[in-house]
C-alpha cells in the first residue's frame, strides 16, 4: 500500500506551515519544470509531475490539507474506511497523468484572453464543469517557445510541433460509442456522490466514478476509450510580431485543448523566451550596445562605424570622449508589437592598442612627450582629492 510515499510538503518544497500562496507558487514552479511537454518521454519527469500534482491537489484543499497534517499519507490510504477509492480525480494507487495535466492547465474560464493571464486560469480548479453533462471548453495550453534575438527585434515566422489532445472525431467528445447509451453509475448508485473515510473522519466527494453525473457511458468509444479526446501531432505556424520579449504571449485562438460534449476548443498560449545576444542588449524599445572605439579616434576624435539592427551606422566621436560615454542614435531601436520605435545607445569603450612593436613603442613615447599633466585633469582632480585625504588621516592619528 502505501509504501515509501514522500512527504507532500517536501515534494513541493515547503514547511508544514506553508500559506496557500506559497503552496501555488510552489507548485506551479515544480509543474513547470516536469510538465511531460517540456520533458518528452523523461519518465522520471512525469512521474515527479504527477506527484507534485497529487501534493498540490490535497495541500490546495483545505479539508484534505487538515487530514494529510493529522493523519499524513493514511489519512488517503485505501485501508482507511475500506476501499474509499482515493480523493478526487481517483488519487490511491497514484495519479493519473491526464488528471494532473488538466488540474495544472485548468479550464479556459470562458471569455478567454481577457484580463487575468493564463496562469491564473490554470489554477482555478479542475477544469470540470459544474454540470457533468453539459459541454465542456478545452483546457487553454501553454506552449515555451525559444527564439532568437534577431527575431525578437525583427520579427519571424515559425512552425511549431505539438501534441494536442483534440476532440475525438468519431464521438464528437461525447466518449460514447456511436449508438450507445447511459446506464445508472454503480459506484454511487446514481447520487454522484460517496462518502468516504471511516471512524470519525468521514466525507463526502464527488463520485471519482462518474465524476459527479450518477450515470455513465454504457459502451465508451473505441478509438477515444471513452476519453472524448484524442492526441494528435500538430503542427501549428506561429507569427512572432516584431518588439516581443521574454515573457510575451502569443494567443492561438482555437488551438488549445480540444472541447468535450460540444463545448468549444481552448487555446494556445505561445510563451516566448529570448536568447541573449552577444552585443545588442534590450532596455524597452531601446538597444544598448558597448562599442570599441580605438584609442587614437576617441583622444582626437574622428567617425566610427557601429553595429545596429538595421545595419550599419556612422558615428562622429568628439576628441577627447572618455570610456563609459554614452551617444545615441535616434530610430535605430526596436519598433514595438504596437507603437514606436526605439533608439540605439552606445557606450565607448576605449580600445588600447595591442601588439605594438618595439619600434612602434618608441615612436608612441617619443610623440606622448607632448602630453603633461595639464591633459590629464582627472588624474589631477584624484591626487587632489587623495592629498587632502591623507592630511586628515594625519590629524587623526595625532
Ligand atoms: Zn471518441
Ligand atoms: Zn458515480
Amino acid at each position: 500500500m502505501a509504501t515509501s510515499k514522500k512527504d507532500y510538503y517536501e515534494l513541493l518544497g515547503l514547511a508544514k506551515g506553508a500559506s496557500a500562496d506559497e503552496i501555488k507558487k510552489a507548485y506551479r514552479k515544480m509543474a513547470v519544470k516536469y510538465h511531460p511537454d517540456k520533458n518528452p518521454g523523461d519518465k522520471a519527469a512525469e512521474e515527479h509531475f504527477k506527484e507534485v500534482s497529487e501534493a498540490y491537489e490535497i495541500l490546495s484543499d483545505t479539508t484534505k490539507r487538515q487530514q494529510y497534517d493529522q493523519f499524513g499519507h493514511a489519512a488517503f490510504s485505501a485501508g482507511r474506511g475500506g476501499g474509499g477509492g482515493g480523493f478526487g480525480g481517483g488519487f490511491g494507487g497514484g495519479i493519473d497523468l491526464e488528471e494532473a495535466l488538466r488540474t495544472f492547465m485548468g479550464a479556459s474560464g470562458g471569455g478567454g484572453g481577457g484580463g487575468g493571464g493564463i496562469f491564473d486560469n490554470f489554477f482555478q480548479g479542475g477544469g470540470r464543469s459544474r454540470n457533468p453533462n453539459a459541454p465542456q471548453q478545452g483546457a487553454d495550453l501553454r506552449f515555451d517557445l525559444d527564439i532568437d534575438f534577431e527575431e525578437a527585434v525583427l520579427g519571424s515566422k515559425r512552425e511549431i510541433r505539438i501534441n494536442i489532445n483534440e476532440t475525438c472525431d468519431s464521438c464528437k467528445g461525447t466518449g460514447a460509442e456511436s449508438g450507445s447509451g447511459k446506464k445508472n453509475c454503480r459506484d454511487c448508485g446514481g447520487a454522484g456522490q460517496v462518502v468516504s473515510g471511516g471512524g470519525f473522519v468521514q466525507y463526502r466527494q464527488t463520485c471519482p466514478t462518474c465524476r459527479g453525473a450518477g450515470e455513465v457511458i454504457e459502451k465508451p468509444c473505441s478509438k477515444c476509450q471513452g476519453k472524448g479526446l484524442l492526441r494528435n501531432k500538430r503542427t501549428i505556424d506561429v507569427k512572432i510580431p516584431s518588439g516581443v520579449e521574454t515573457g510575451s504571449r502569443l494567443r492561438v485562438s482555437g488551438r488549445g485543448e480540444g472541447g468535450r460534449r460540444g463545448g468549444p476548443a481552448g487555446d494556445l498560449y505561445i510563451v516566448l523566451h529570448v536568447r541573449e545576444h552577444e552585443f545588442f542588449k534590450r532596455n524597452d524599445l531601446d538597444i544598448v550596445c558597448e562599442v570599441p572605439v580605438p584609442f587614437q579616434t576617441a583622444m582626437l576624435g574622428g567617425g566610427v562605424q557601429v553595429p545596429t539592427i538595421h545595419g550599419n551606422a556612422e558615428l562622429k566621436i568628439p576628441a577627447g570622449t572618455e570610456s563609459g560615454k554614452i551617444f545615441r542614435i535616434r530610430g535605430k531601436g526596436v519598433t514595438g508589437p504596437r507603437y514606436g520605435t526605439g533608439d540605439q545607445h552606445i557606450v565607448v569603450q576605449i580600445e588600447v592598442p595591442q601588439g605594438l612593436s618595439g619600434k612602434e613603442k618608441k615612436k608612441l613615447q617619443e610623440a606622448a612627450k607632448i602630453l603633461t599633466d595639464k591633459h590629464f585633469p582627472l588624474t589631477q582632480k584624484m591626487r587632489k582629492a587623495a592629498a587632502t585625504f591623507y592630511a586628515h588621516k594625519k590629524a587623526l592619528e595625532k
